[in-house]
């Protein structure tokens, strides 16, 4: 190794990425971080395509009282608080009586979950209610909507080890923006995918278009989709467990979508719509209205429709999120342009975010677990067992991998 040589790479700068930079730089460590895209957040990305802040994936601090970016947030609301709901049956919003049963039986299908034993896994499904008014409904919100994945793909036990509430902050500035803002001064390099990773010691070198690069430990943030679709290779390859876990956790999908809203259409800023489970809307899509009082309304529809939907194409995407929207509101004529994402055709991610297969919450900490004397350590939203899936997973396991590298 050079004496200009960093003492650790990371590879991808997203949360966990910029999260351990930061950590490394506070503890007077030097680092570089090497970024396949253009952009900085990875899964945290803010545009403003349509004129106002729009985040193609992370949306809300989750649990925002545990959550470590609430601390950096400077300006945001608390959705729950001035969020309104309101359900769609197919042909009608739910009247105030039929919204109360629904939410009464929401909350016995989550306690029924909560209650159930952990021991052995199986798919969340297995505990699930069954049968009820709205137990599709709710099935379909949880695992597809909320998950990216139907809820017999799922692990019991990582569902409920995984489980998140509110409080539920939105940003002004976007996560994405608020993500950017924390990686001001680090050293990142944009435009420099790694295609090969040398671990065997005694250092660790990344190979890339961009030439060779050597430290003596190695932090690699980027999703299990990415690990699993083999766009970065290991010499030596990773240790059978490791590549367990990784197909332990594959990603599912949440495709969203953003339109520019022509007129009002009578629903108040920052109220959500979901949309109940019927023959004629089997797998249907979730809005939300004006936030901050833009000319804005986001959708997203997960699990299987958006995989099926990825496949017909971007066009057939955005006709199908139109048909959603006028299911409720009987014509799409207020929907503007339009914003379509491809978590799950972008190589650089392959998916929305990671669900553990039933038998896989352990998987988590076994990515986790840092390598040839810690010279390479996963890193990622994947790898931690309590705040999967998230912005704030992402963060805490970037710090994690600072320390342990
Ligand atoms: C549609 C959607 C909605 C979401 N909603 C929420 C939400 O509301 N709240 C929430 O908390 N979370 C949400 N998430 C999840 C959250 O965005 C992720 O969990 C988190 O951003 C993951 O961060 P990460 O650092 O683990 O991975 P990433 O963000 O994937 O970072 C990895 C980085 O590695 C880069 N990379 C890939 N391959 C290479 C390579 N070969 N060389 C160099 N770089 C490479 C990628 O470009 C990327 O920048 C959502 C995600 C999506 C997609």
């Amino acid at each position: 190794m050079l004496n200009s040589d960093p003492e650790v790479l990371i590879i991808g700068a997203g949360c966990a990425g910029i999260a351990a930079a930061r950590a490394l730089r506070a503890a007077g460590r030097s680092c570089v971080v090497l970024e396949a895209s253009g952009h900085l957040g990875g899964r945290a990305r803010t545009c403003t395509t349509l004129g106002v802040p729009f985040d193609h994936g992370a949306t809300w601090l989750h649990q925002a009282h545990e959550n470590p970016l609430t601390a950096h947030v400077a300006e945001h609301i608390d959705h729950d608080t001035v969020r309104e709901r309101h359900l769609h049956l197919g042909d009608r919003f739910a009247t105030p009586e039929e919204f109360q049963d629904y939410w009464r039986a929401h909350g016995a299908f989550e306690d029924a979950l909560a209650a159930a034993p952990l021991t052995p896994d199986r798919p969340v499904t297995e505990a699930a209610p069954r049968g009820g008014r709205w137990d599709a409904t709710i099935a379909h919100w949880l695992g597809s909507q909320i998950n990216g994945a139907e809820l017999e793909r799922i692990s019991l036990e990582d569902y409920v080890r995984t489980d998140l509430d509110g409080p539920n902050l939105l940003p002004r500035e976007g996560v994405g923006g608020l993500v950017a803002r924390l990686a001001e001064g680090l050293d990142i390099r944009l435009h420099h995918p790694v295609r090969h990773l040398r671990w065997e010691g005694p250092g660790v070198v990344a190979e890339g278009e961009f030439g060779t690069l050597r430290a003596a430990r190695a932090i690699v943030t980027v999703s299990t989709g990415v690990l699993a679709g083999g766009g970065l290779r290991f010499t030596p390859e990773l240790p059978p467990a490791t590549r367990d876990a990784i197909t332990g956790l594959p990603m599912g999908l949440l495709t969203k979508f953003a339109f520019r809203l022509r007129r009002d259409v009578g629903v108040a800023p920052f109220h959500s719509a979901r949309r109940a489970v019927t023959a004629a809307a089997p797998q249907p899509m979730s809005w939300v209205f004006r936030p901050f009082d833009a000319p804005l309304v986001f959708s997203f529809v997960g699990g299987a429709r958006a995989w099926a939907l990825l496949r017909e194409g971007v066009a057939a995407t955005e006709a199908a999120a139109r048909a959603d929207f006028a299911a409720m509101f009987g014509s799409d004529d207020a929907l503007g342009e339009a914003l379509v994402t491809h978590w799950g055709d972008d190589p650089l991610f392959f998916g929305s975010y990671s669900h553990a297969r039933p038998g896989h919450h352990a998987s988590r900490a076994v990515l986790a677990t840092p390598l040839g004397e810690g010279r390479l350590t996963f890193a990622g939203e994947a790898t931690h067992s309590r705040f999967a899936g998230t912005v704030a997973g992402a963060w805490l396991s970037g710090e994690a991998a600072a320390r342990a590298s």
